[in-house]
């Protein structure tokens, strides 16, 4: 038995149970991934133990020259990966890199512009339960939500503008958590330059399509670049604050460290440095692009079964079902219960002219991430389509929900995880 087994064999069997379930269950929760072995590798190391706060050749305890030496890969990597200078690796989340960069960039107060939680927005992009939106003052622009629109469910720049030009916000946020299209980071440029804003993109879900080619990159667009690496990028859990400016760097990295953050999670960074390197391959490419062949056809798939898409289809790893017009009783949240049940995992969530609460939603979000690392590609993302419409028209029937659940084990037993 492993060491974790014979001292706690309590943890261990709960851990061994969740191996199982992601084993047999499809994941298609947008933001997740499965990391690779030596991702986890690193992460359980002995780099736990020790304390490192400062930057590499900079810290405040002895006994750091290996910590220097992993987080200066780390570092290096992850510029190479997203072609920029400056990166701090230290961010302990998403929201954490999210946190550092306002302290660093807004005073108590200040304003910025970005898009609300319930139009694809996160959390830390403003909500009044953040403290984001607690301590400064966001204000909004919209996506396009005249449904006679080819662009229904696009952002719409013209609400951008005039955001801007009404509030003049010192900082504008582009990068969304549930987004299915592309980014036009250039055109935000444009407006942010128009009204003298600094442009920051969370690209936190598409950064693997970013780093692999499979998205436009937010440099040399946006001044400041925040990202998680355990989504697209198949990291760790992390985060990660990318820029070409120096000043601007040295504020990130202040507002890390002593800002938001006590001592890094050395480990997690070693994980990184692991992701990164794995991310700089050329089979990184090959996995984005397929992450979005797959996503694409998937979106197909459902339209074709009649199904009604946030901005009627996909660009990227995401695609969001509303799921009112082919069942107006049907909530997101029953949807994502009858789902677990058949062994598909996904996330209720608001969908452009949401008429639910956030705690019902009318949508579900799904995404091809997890799967294309299992190696499924886009001849059996149908399938995948069939056993979802299996799921949404069951009616929440048992005897339905089984015979999913049946197929979803034989699917997964085609596509064992690959590590
Ligand atoms: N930013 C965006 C756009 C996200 O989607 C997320 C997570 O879903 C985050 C930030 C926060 O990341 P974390 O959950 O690691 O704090």
């Amino acid at each position: 038995p492993s060491a974790l087994a014979s001292a706690d064999p309590a943890v261990a069997k709960i851990i061994a149970a969740e191996k199982e379930r992601q084993e047999y269950t499809l994941e298609m929760i947008a933001s997740e991934n499965h990391a690779s072995s030596a991702v986890m590798e690193a992460q359980g190391s002995c780099l736990t133990n020790k304390y490192a706060e400062g930057y590499p050749g900079k810290r405040y305890y002895s006994g750091c020259k290996f910590y220097d030496d992993v987080e200066t890969l780390a570092i290096e990597r992850a510029k190479e990966l997203f072609g920029c200078d400056f990166a701090n690796v230290q961010p302990h989340s998403g929201a954490n890199a999210n946190l550092a960069v306002q302290l660093a960039l807004l005073e108590p107060g200040d304003t910025f512009a970005a898009i609300d939680l319930s139009k694809g927005g996160h959390l830390t992009h403003g909500s009044p339960v953040n403290i984001s939106g607690k301590w400064l003052n966001p204000v909004t622009y919209d996506l396009i939500l005249d449904e006679n629109s080819d662009e229904y469910g696009y952002i719409d720049f013209d609400t951008v503008e005039a955001v801007c030009a009404e509030h003049k916000p010192k900082v504008l946020m582009c990068g969304y958590s549930a987004y299915p299209r592309t980014i036009d980071f250039a055109k935000f440029r444009e407006i942010a330059d128009r009204h003298g804003c600094i442009l920051w993109a969370d690209i936190a879900h598409i950064a693997g399509l970013v780093a692999g080619g499979a998205h436009p990159s937010p440099f040399p667009h946006c001044h400041v670049v925040t990202t998680t690496t355990h989504k697209t990028l198949r990291g760790p859990r992390g985060g990660l604050i990318l820029t070409n400016d120096e000043d601007l760097a040295k504020k990130f990295n202040s507002g890390i460290f002593p800002g938001t953050q006590g001592g890094p999670l050395m480990h997690v960074i070693a994980a990184k440095a692991v992701a990164f390197g794995e991310d700089l391959q050329p089979e990184f490419k090959v996995y984005a692009k397929q992450v979005v062949d797959n996503a694409a056809v998937l979106a197909k798939s459902l339209m074709d079964k009649g199904y009604a898409l946030a901005s009627g289809g996909t660009d990227n790893h995401l695609v969001l079902i509303d799921l009112r017009p082919t069942d107006p009783e049907l909530t997101g949240k029953e949807a994502a219960v009858w789902l677990e049940t058949a062994g598909i995992i996904s996330n209720m969530n608001t969908v452009p002219n949401e008429t639910r609460s956030p705690f019902k939603t009318s949508g579900i979000r799904l995404g091809t991430p997890a799967l294309t690392t299992r190696g499924l590609k886009e001849d059996v993302m149908p399938e995948v389509a069939d056993l979802i419409d299996r799921v949404l028209t069951s009616k929440g029937d048992e005897a339905t929900l089984d015979a999913v659940r049946a197929d979803v084990v034989e699917l997964c037993k085609r596509y064992p995880m690959p590590h």
